[in-house]
């Protein structure tokens, strides 16, 4: 048993000895029999939530009324889901409403897809109600019960098929990805937010070409943001090698597409990224769009954008210029301005100069001068190169 499944035996144990049922289920099941890392481990329990909450000092209300409570236990985090049945999908996403049930096969019964429906209970005996053993077997992602059905249910899990699919490197078995091809618009219904989820995850999975391959085929992409008028071609032909952070699948698309600034803000708008992202973003794909870059760009871009840029260009299997880049960052004497060995401060008590935006430009003229190699960042040859170059500065 995974370690993280043996910490969380003891959970499992007294939910059992308080008189309810309680199994590993989802995620961490599946990834325990592919002997893949589990980052998060799922409990599913007869009891109701009020119930797990007696059992357990530490607990937070996670989604109560989703049945969903929070066990702190030996400083682990275990989510705790009540048995539940979902109906009422009136939108293509959120059912109308759950209710709590006292029978897993129930509960195992509402999830997309049948390796994702197997449970583990506290003996270590996999419960596989939907053939979700023989489909991991076989590697493929079948929907538990008639696909299109599930499909309208929560047009989400359409996206979730190939997100696993590139995750697993699974397949996706016929009916299902005929009821994908059928439903796909109806992916417009979801929230950006989650399908932003699962494309990320779907471009950091190993089998990345193949996700964006079903994306493409099923016309899912029509659905997600700003991916309509994609270069599909030219992400499909530049998706071998890993990604393994957000900014780099954002600076890549970016990339491919030439935008500029303001192309890649409003593209990532659309997408809801974080600002801090969008700017890293787009200031990696500056510096990549930039011709003749040189060590000053380098240094406006700074190290985080540079990494990213880095990533890219190995991506689109320019490895070489990838590593110049990095090399040429390392090489840079000054790597920011908080590096310099002179502040505003003294540069005004050197000039005699009172504040004003003259310091700001002294400051950059030092600092460019330092990266073409022509002053070493040293508090006294700054101010020799400052009252030496004073005429010029007027
Ligand atoms: P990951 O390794 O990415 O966490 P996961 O399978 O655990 O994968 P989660 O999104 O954490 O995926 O969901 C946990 C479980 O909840 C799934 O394994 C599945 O059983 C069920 N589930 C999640 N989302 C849906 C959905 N949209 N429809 C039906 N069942 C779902
Ligand atoms: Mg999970």
């Amino acid at each position: 048993l995974p370690i993280q499944l043996a910490n969380a035996l003891p959970v499992l144990r007294q939910i059992n000895q308080a008189g309810f049922e309680a199994y590993f289920v989802g995620g961490c099941v599946r990834d325990t029999i592919l002997g893949r890392h589990l980052h998060d481990v799922d409990l599913a329990t007869s009891a109701y939530p009020q119930e797990i909450k007696q059992i357990f000092s530490q607990t937070i209300d996670t989604g109560i009324e989703h049945g969903t409570v929070t066990v702190i236990y030996q400083h682990h985090t275990y989510e705790i889901t009540t048995f539940r049945t979902e109906s009422g999908y009136q939108d293509f996403r959120r059912p109308d409403s759950v209710e709590f049930v006292r029978s897993l096969e129930e509960d195992l019964q509402r999830r997309d897809f049948t390796i994702n429906a197997l449970a583990m209970n506290s003996a270590g005996e996999i419960i596989d109600l939907f053939t979700g053993l023989a489909d991991l077997q076989h590697q493929r992602i079948k929907a538990v019960g008639v696909a299109s059905e599930r499909f309208h249910e929560d047009a989400l899990r359409m996206l979730r098929a190939v997100r696993f699919q590139s995750q697993l490197d699974f397949s996706i078995e016929e009916q299902t990805l005929l009821g994908i091809k059928a439903n796909a618009k109806l992916l417009q219904y979801i929230a950006v937010e989650r399908i932003r989820e699962e494309f990320i995850k779907l471009m950091e999975g190993i089998n990345r070409q193949a996700g964006l391959q079903t994306l493409f085929d099923t016309k899912l992409y029509q659905f997600c943001p700003g991916l309509a008028n994609c270069d599909f071609q030219q992400l499909l032909d530049y998706s071998t090698g890993k990604i393994d952070d957000e900014a780099t699948i954002w600076s890549l698309i970016g990339y491919l597409e030439r935008f500029d600034k303001k192309q890649l803000h409003q593209f990532l708008h659309h997408w809801k990224i974080a600002n801090s992202t969008i700017k890293l973003a787009q200031t990696a794909v500056q510096l990549l769009l930039t011709v003749n870059r040189n060590s000053w760009d380098l240094y406006l871009a700074g190290e985080k954008a540079v990494n990213v840029a880095a990533k890219v260009l190995n991506l689109v299997e320019q490895s070489h210029l990838s590593q110049l880049m990095l090399s040429a960052y390392a090489a840079l004497p000054l790597k920011s301005v908080h590096e310099l060995a002179i502040n505003g401060q003294q540069v005004m008590a050197v000039l005699k100069l009172s504040p004003g935006p003259k310091i700001g430009y002294y400051l950059q003229y030092i600092q460019k001068a330092i990266i073409a190699g022509n002053l070493q960042n040293n508090y006294q040859e700054i101010v020799n190169f400052l009252k030496t170059n004073e005429l010029e500065f007027k």
